[in-house]
């Protein structure tokens, strides 16, 4: 009967030691968020205004508009933002007038 009870310290430890392993995982999640809303808020991410994922604010993707610079998870949303703004036609002189 001795081994049974060693059995089931084995399989208490087990437990315990799988417990920590998942608390452990969920802890490091939680703290990648938390990394990732502090550099959001410190300005180190920013927001892709095209699709909404953030990124680095350190990334090549960019489009400086006036004094604001974007940036741009892919090239292909910063050509979608570059089209839009040529769509929406704001202001430029001397550009097609009629
Ligand atoms: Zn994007």
């Amino acid at each position: 009967m001795m081994s049974l009870t060693k059995l089931l310290v084995l399989a208490i430890c087990a437990f315990i030691v799988w417990k920590l392993f998942a608390g452990d995982k969920r802890w490091k999640e939680n703290k990648a968020k938390e990394q990732k809303e502090d550099l959001v808020a410190s300005g180190e991410m920013v927001k892709d205004p095209v699709c909404g994922a953030y990124v680095s604010r350190h990334g090549d993707i960019r489009v400086r508009h006036g004094d604001v610079v974007l940036h741009f998870c892919s090239y292909e949303c910063r050509e979608q933002y570059l089209k839009r703004l040529e769509g929406e036609g704001g202001g430029k002189d001397g550009d097609a007038q009629a």
